[in-house]
């Protein structure tokens, strides 16, 4: 059923040399890689019906606007999304989190409170304190514990009748944790505050079903999950996607325009104004396909077994610390060694065509607490081989050799 051999050919980035060597790509919590079936979609679309969509009477544009409709479905059905106006396309999850962050400029007063997690992206951390620059709102930080998970005995005590929203990653992308995230919606939602949860590392590893969940808002990237950069999805429950204000001004987002007063298109246009990323949506639609044609049990079993072994491995080598030991986490492994800057780790072994992230990962909060300026992050797909976590280990053996 889960056949690597024939998945690692539908990559065809994956048979390519760098510096000589065989590539390694073990960056994939920064960004996947595209499968043909993928690739294929967006010569298809550039080949044979590039057009505007939405307002087009002729052939081509009908036919661009079925497909990105019928990509919106796709995305709506994966979600498990009650109606398809609640998907809105976006640039990706810091174009989400930024449009939900701005609606609720409109109702947070001076005095409201915000709770963020300490094991946040950067791009769910700075709108939500430039919301509170602009309303007066407090933001609130639930802390993290030395194995990278959250303290949730200190999410009680910060939540209060003031708090309208929290805001969390489903995954953290520094350390790979899965949060409980239903606790928290659950128990944010018994004092009435909405909750955000920023899924974009998630995406990659399980199917998220946001009914099941009751989220308020879910947003996401296409490019983490084997499709294109650039674009994404938020989805909002229908009630609160009407109740925001639009976030941009322009084409397709309105209803009437006169020069005394606009009045704004329904869900889901009110939120998609000018032209959007129409390629991308379709690819998106196009990429959750292909990754449900793998089956998400896979991915999950595989690359927790993946996960595992490299763990071992690393583990193996002296000096060597892995920061993230929670027992729930998906296949990231961030990683110093002792007495070595990460990215002199990183740099030999990309001459070693081996590819991972050094650094903070847009999380310096998390490398504030361990006191860190970075560390190495390898991070794993489905598309990933056992033989490559061994060029991995090797790599950083002989990185330290070098190094030290
Ligand atoms: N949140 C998390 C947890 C992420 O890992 C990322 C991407 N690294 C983002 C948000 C931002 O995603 P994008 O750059 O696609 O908007």
């Amino acid at each position: 059923m889960f056949n690597l051999e024939r998945i690692r050919k539908d990559f065809p980035i994956l048979s390519r040399k760098v510096n000589g060597k065989p590539l390694v790509y073990l960056d994939n919590a920064a960004t996947s890689q595209t499968p043909q079936h993928v690739i294929d979609c967006i010569v298809d679309y550039y080949s044979n019906y590039n057009a505007n969509i939405h307002r087009g009477v002729h052939t081509l544009s009908q036919e661009a606007t079925d497909k990105y409709e019928a990509a919106r479905q796709t995305i709506q059905k994966h979600f498990n999304v009650k109606k398809a106006h609640e998907i809105i396309f976006t640039s990706g999850t810091t174009h989400g989190i930024n449009l939900v962050a701005n609606g609720f400029s409109s109702f947070l007063k001076s005095g409201d409170e915000i709770v963020v997690s300490a094991l946040e992206h950067h791009s769910n951390i700075v709108p939500w304190q430039m919301l509170c620059e602009r309303t007066g709102a407090v933001l609130k930080v639930i802390p993290m514990n030395e194995e990278g998970e959250l303290v949730m005995s200190e999410f009680d005590n910060l939540l209060s009748p003031n708090t309208q929203l929290v805001f969390v990653n489903h995954i953290s992308n520094a350390l790979g944790t899965i949060n409980p995230i239903e606790e928290i919606i659950q128990k944010a939602h018994a004092v009435d505050a909405a909750v955000l949860v920023d899924g974009a590392q998630a995406c990659p590893h399980i199917k998220p079903d946001v009914q099941d969940l009751d989220v308020d808002f879910y947003v996401a990237s296409a490019h983490k999950m084997c499709g294109p950069t650039g674009v994404g999805i938020l989805y909002g429950k229908e009630a609160w996607l009407n109740k925001l204000p639009p976030y941009q001004g322009g084409g397709e987002m309105i209803a009437e325009v006169t020069f005394e007063k606009t009045t704004y298109a329904d869900l889901p246009h009110k939120f998609e104004a000018g032209t959007p990323n129409i390629c991308g949506g379709i690819a998106f639609g196009a990429a959750i396909d292909y990754m449900n044609s793998i089956g998400f049990n896979n991915i999950a079993s595989y690359e927790h077994e993946l996960l595992e072994y490299a763990t071992q491995q690393l583990l193996k080598i002296n000096g060597l610390k892995i920061y993230g030991t929670s027992k729930h986490k998906t296949s990231v492994i961030s990683f110093n060694l002792e007495g070595i800057h990460p990215y002199d780790v990183g740099t030999i072994l990309d001459k070693m065509g081996i590819a991972v992230r050094t650094g903070h990962h847009c999380a310096q909060p998390i490398m504030d607490y361990y006191k860190i300026p970075g560390t190495v992050r390898a991070s794993f797909a489905f598309y990933n081989t056992k033989t490559e976590v061994d060029s991995l280990v090797e790599g950083v053996k002989k990185a330290q050799m070098m190094l030290s």
